[in-house]
């Protein structure tokens, strides 16, 4: 049996709340060249993205800097969460549960919500453009997530691509790949179903979960499934011991997960993956191309660059205040990140991290607002993962931060490794409460 959120989307099914926010959301339709929302005298902070990065500084501006006028805008007609997913790829949870409207929490906050594609970033003219036109800003910041990379595994093959986009969706990122991934799962009858994780990705012990999720699913309708994780590190992670010991005791004939299984090659057409670990043939795959900054990044010149001048994939910004170089005013937070710090590299990839990020940002503009000196603030993460669903025993992370001697973030990671039906209800009052921070329900 599935759970639905007790909120004001209780009764309504999904195309109904599209319909509906998008209604409200009343996108401007306007030539390109034309300004989307007139200057109001107010200074103006405008958010790229309505995840859980953009939302959530959307509504903590409004709330610290009450005298800015905060605009966000986003393509997407409705919030969708890619937290609890996994669960929803099995009917854990409901589609209500997952999506969310972006008019109640703009109305409620008193934000403008703009649902448009974001075309350009010109930092020199400090001015968004949107296919509806542009926007001028006094603070930016951009929360728009990742991108899917194929071009590491297929150069310009834009037939590979493409293919491998279609056929092998992996529903990383809030889109209509979730339903596709969905039907794909519900509909396999039986084989080897390869899964790819290329790190830094988009919520490390998410693919781990997944896998135990669709194993659960295989076992309960006796479908004869071989699940094969090829991960490029050289074990499980996060979480090592209690995954390990969830593909051992609750999956053993379906789960195998192959370390040091580093992509040589993708052959969609004739499904094989090869890799340091050997070559493997697939019936089916979700294959997890790497992952980098959204493209507005690449957009806005944020990009990093390693020591030898290659980009790295991530947005470049300061680690502590998550500002762009020389540009105190822009900044790039959630799962766009690049690495923060010598000791752990990027912060995880999670929407957690994002809400946090959000928050900080909030303040630092709130207090550049005021002409005031910006302090650091030290963020925390968490996460859930359901291992079984009957009965539903999850398993967790803690990652706490602190600044070092040398000035540096120093993480320490708790991993809680006894999977347990405890764990699992903290993950829907944890998602509860996240809901309530930037989504207004
Ligand atoms: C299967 C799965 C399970 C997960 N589980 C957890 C979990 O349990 N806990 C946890 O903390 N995290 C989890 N995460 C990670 C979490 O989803 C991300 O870390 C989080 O969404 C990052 O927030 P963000 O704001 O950076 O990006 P997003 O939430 O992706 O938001 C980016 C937004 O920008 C918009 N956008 C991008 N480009 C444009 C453009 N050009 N024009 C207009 N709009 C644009 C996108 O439409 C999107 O809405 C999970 C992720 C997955 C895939």
């Amino acid at each position: 049996m599935s759970i639905t959120r007790r909120t004001v989307l209780r009764t309504g099914a999904v195309a109904a709340i599209t319909a509906a926010a998008s209604l409200n959301a009343q996108p401007l339709i306007m030539k390109s060249s034309s300004e989307l929302i007139p200057r109001s005298g107010k200074r103006r902070v405008v958010i790229l993205g309505g995840g859980w990065g953009g939302m959530t500084t959307a509504r903590y501006v409004r709330e610290t800097a009450p005298d800015l006028e905060v605009v966000m805008i986003e393509r997407n007609p409705v919030f969708w969460s890619c937290p609890l997913s996994n669960k929803w790829l099995i009917d854990v949870v409901d589609t209500n549960f997952l999506v969310h409207s972006y008019m109640a929490p703009a109305r409620r906050y008193g934000y403008t919500y703009v649902q448009a594609e974001i075309t350009d970033i010109d930092r020199g003219k400090r001015r968004v453009h949107t296919a509806q036109g542009h926007l001028d800003y006094d603070w930016l910041v951009i929360a728009a997530g990742i991108r899917y990379a194929f071009e590491p595994w297929f150069g310009n093959d834009r037939k590979a691509i493409e293919y491998t986009r279609t056929q092998y969706a992996t529903a990383y990122i809030p889109s209509a790949e979730h339903a596709l991934v969905k039907q794909k799962i519900h509909n396999f009858k039986g084989g080897t179903f390869v899964m790819t994780l290329p790190p830094p990705h988009r919520c490390p012990p998410s693919p781990y979960e997944r896998a135990c999720l669709m194993a659960w699913l295989y076992q309960q309708r006796k479908t004869n499934a071989k699940i094969i994780i090829l991960d490029p590190k050289p074990m499980i992670a996060p979480i090592t011991a209690s995954y390990a010991q969830a593909f051992r005791e609750l999956y053993p004939n379906t789960i195998t997960h192959v370390p040091k299984a580093v992509i040589k090659e993708v052959d969609p057409f004739n499904k094989v993956v090869k890799t340091a670990a050997g070559d493997f043939k697939f019936d089916d795959a979700l294959l997890m191309s790497p992952h980098q900054a959204a493209d507005l990044v690449w957009k806005a010149d944020l990009i990093g660059k390693t020591p030898e001048g290659r980009p790295t994939g991530w947005a470049g910004v300061h680690p502590l205040y998550y500002n762009a170089p020389n540009d105190p005013q822009v900044f790039v937070i959630g799962d766009a990140m690049g690495a923060v710090s010598p000791q752990f590299g990027h912060y995880p990839k999670a929407g957690h991290v994002a809400n946090r990020q959000g928050r900080s940002v909030a303040q630092f503009i709130a207090l550049q607002a005021k002409g005031q000196e910006l302090k650091p603030i030290i963020i925390d993460n968490l996460c859930y993962m359901l291992v079984n669903n009957s009965p539903r025993e999850a398993i967790a992370v803690q990652f706490d931060y602190k600044i070092g001697p040398e000035g540096h973030l120093i993480q320490t990671q708790i991993d809680d490794n006894e999977r347990r039906e405890e764990l699992w209800k903290e993950d829907l009052r944890w998602v509860g409460i996240m809901y309530k921070d930037f989504a207004a329900g």
